[in-house]
């Protein structure tokens, strides 16, 4: 069995790829453009195993794809390859519409090219799993959860991306019967997660001494995976998931954004004291707002737990314990990531591109 992945080489991604191969030894092919997103030094500790192969290979280009297909003939698609990041989207919001709408098309395009040309056996063993965000929903006010069955109102033009790519794969389910999977997921965090995300940012900046950006009042809550669990379930779904079904995924660990800043702060000064830096609570500050900020996502993920028994394994409590632990001791992974073109620096007020 041969996995193919796309975005292999991101937060996620890599996270799946070193389960794949680094736990299970899974043959698996990892198809990644390596955006400023995309990195090779967080899959250093699988990259000379046997069972993995890299293509540097940009979704959008069709040919190069279907060469893929041939070339490495999977039983399973893990399709991951995404522009991420909201900011981002609202500055330039085209790239996120060629990769997330028009990239997902085209490996759609190419995976059903590839199944009705499968035996019979093969065709019926193989498996496309199309990975989302649970953005796709729109914003919750206090009360409520997203789930499987909630309407799509996506916000941003990453989510509306996004959710433009979700109803692409169930149309090639339901027209062409190629054998799909979808899954919606609350925010992730962890190691390897490039520092422009809430998370790691805070760490890096509070580990600095720099001030800690909070948007609006810090009110806006998000619904936290450790992203080891994310993978966990991924790898569940693609296994046991019933085709045609969509899962949400979340760890029920909703958080206000200044209480995570907040607890950042008080790990950090207890992990990394410094007397010249101080507590490091006095570095919060809090910034103009994102436009079209979404209030609150939490996610239902009765459906993921009861139907195909997945459970997370971390509490938000240890997740992010293990995650500041993780950017303290691997500075010179970040530093390398830093070295790019992107330095810390706010993004998304709206000056698109
Ligand atoms: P990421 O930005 O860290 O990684 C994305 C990867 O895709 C990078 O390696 C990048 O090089 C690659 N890529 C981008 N455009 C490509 C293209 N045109 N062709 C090939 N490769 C390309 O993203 P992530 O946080 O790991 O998210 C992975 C997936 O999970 C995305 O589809 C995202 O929408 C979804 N998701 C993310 C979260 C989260 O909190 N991060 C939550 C739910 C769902």
């Amino acid at each position: 069995m041969t996995v193919l992945i796309t975005g292999g080489a991101g937060f996620i991604g890599s996270a799946v790829v070193r389960k794949l191969v680094g736990q299970r030894g899974t043959s698996t092919v990892n198809v990644d453009k390596l955006t400023y997103a995309g990195n090779l030094d967080s899959l250093e500790q699988i990259a000379d195993h046997p069972a993995y192969s890299f293509e540097r290979v940009d979704i959008c280009n069709e040919e190069e794809v279907r060469r893929v297909f041939v070339q490495y003939r999977p039983s399973a698609v893990a399709h991951l390859a995404a522009e991420s990041h909201v900011d981002r989207s609202i500055d330039a919001p085209g790239e996120f519409v060629q990769t997330n709408v028009v990239g997902t098309y085209i490996l759609l395009r190419e995976a059903l090219r590839y199944w009705q040309a499968l035996a019979s056996r093969e065709r019926e063993a193989f498996r496309f799993l199309h990975v989302s965000t649970d953005e796709v929903f729109g914003s919750l006010g206090a009360e409520g959860y997203f789930k499987e069955d909630t309407g799509y109102q996506p916000n941003s033009p990453y989510s509306a991306s996004k959710a433009g790519s979700d109803h692409l794969v169930r149309a090639w389910h339901h027209t062409y019967g190629l054998p799909t999977l979808t899954s919606n997921c609350s925010n992730n965090y962890g190691p390897f997660q490039f520092p422009e995300k809430l998370i790691p940012l805070t760490i890096l900046n509070a580990l600095a001494g720099r001030p800690l950006p909070v948007y609006g009042r810090g009110e806006n809550t998000r619904d936290w995976l450790y992203v080891d669990d994310h993978a966990d379930a991924l790898l569940t779904i693609l296994e046991r998931g019933t085709l045609g079904e969509t899962y949400c995924v979340g760890g029920r660990n909703e958080r206000r954004n200044i209480d995570v800043v907040r607890a950042i702060c008080t790990i950090v000064d207890e992990m990394v004291p410094d007397a010249a830096i101080g507590s490091r609570h006095r570095l919060i500050e809090f910034v103009r707002d994102r436009p079209g900020h979404d209030m609150r996502y939490a996610i239902d993920a009765s459906k993921v737990e009861r139907e195909l028994g997945w459970r997370p394994s971390e509490t938000f409590e240890t997740g992010l314990r293990k995650t500041v632990e993780w950017y303290v001791n691997n500075r010179e992974w970040w530093e390398r990531v830093r070295s790019g073109s992107y330095r810390g620096e706010r993004l998304g007020l709206g000056v698109t591109s």
